[in-house]
């Protein structure tokens, strides 16, 4: 066994070795004792084919957007008067870019946060006393609300109804049940998340 062994909390990342918070450790899903950081979780993604999005969102005024980013639990980094990087726990969520004449009221931009802690997220906005929609479990399978921002873009805030926090699995992972069980239905966890663009 590697250095886990050493720390009884699982605080050691079986990938890169380094101690971490448990806060940003999780757990395979077949093999509970194998637990990976935020960071290698996030370099796999692109091990495995996957990509990272970072939209960027288009802002009236660049100093009005960073007091309502940060308001709203976000860390701002400036990059100069006209873009922003804004970050979440150490993990870039999306940008911000500073278009002159801007219209906050014809501004239909937005992006999509998936996060199992949506109705934390929904408490702590509204006790920040900032502009979101009621909680709603939407007919394409997502329990969302939406955040609004000074500029007029659209923060959806949501995790798919199904998931209530768990696995992506719609069943357990063939490699942990038997031949004479069922396999994962991949049909329908596709289907599941498919959603419509927008409908703000
Ligand atoms: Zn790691």
């Amino acid at each position: 066994m590697r250095e886990a062994e050493a720390y009884p909390f699982g605080m050691v990342c079986y990938c890169c070795g380094e101690e971490r918070d448990p806060s940003m450790m999780a757990s395979l899903l077949c093999h509970d004792e194998v637990k990976l950081c935020r960071i290698c979780i996030g370099w796999l993604v692109r091990q495995a084919g996957g990509v990272d999005v970072t939209p960027r969102l288009p802002v009236a005024d660049m100093a009005l957007a960073a007091r309502f980013c940060e308001a709203a639990g976000f860390d701002v980094e400036q990059y100069d008067e006209g873009y922003a990087f804004v970050h979440l726990a150490d993990q870039g969520v999306f940008d911000l870019a500073r278009i002159e004449g801007l219209d906050p009221t014809t501004n239909h931009a937005g992006c999509y946060i998936i996060t199992d802690d949506v109705d934390d997220w929904h408490a702590r906005l509204v006790a920040a006393r900032l502009s979101v929609t009621p909680i709603e479990d939407m007919p394409w399978g997502m329990h969302e609300f939406t955040l609004t921002d000074p500029s007029g873009n659209h923060i959806r805030i949501g995790r798919r109804t199904e998931d209530e926090g768990g696995s992506p699995w719609t069943e357990q992972p063939s490699a942990v049940i038997t031949s004479s069980q069922r396999t994962p239905d991949v049909g329908a966890a596709v289907t599941a998340a498919s959603m419509p663009a927008s409908s703000a």
